[in-house]
C-alpha cells in the first residue's frame, strides 16, 4: 500500500491495529472494503483465537 494514498475509513471494520498497513491511523477503522479472518486454533473457542489474516506489517 502506498502509504502517502489517504486512508478511506471502512466504518463497519472497526480496528485498532495501528501496526498495519491497512489501519487508518487517524481513527479507529481498516481502510480495506473487506478483510478475511481466520484462526490458528484447531477448535477456537474465544475472540483471541481469531485472527485477522489481512494485516500486513506496516
Ligand atoms: S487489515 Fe485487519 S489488522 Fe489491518 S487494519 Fe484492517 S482489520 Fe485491522
Amino acid at each position: 500500500m502506498n502509504k502517502d494514498c489517504n486512508c478511506t475509513p471502512n466504518q463497519s471494520i472497526h480496528c485498532t491495529v495501528s501496526n498495519c498497513a491497512h489501519h487508518c491511523q487517524d481513527s479507529q477503522y481498516c481502510g480495506l472494503n473487506s478483510i478475511q479472518v481466520g484462526t490458528h486454533e484447531a477448535n477456537p473457542t474465544m475472540a483471541e483465537c481469531t485472527d485477522c489474516q489481512s494485516f500486513k506489517l506496516k
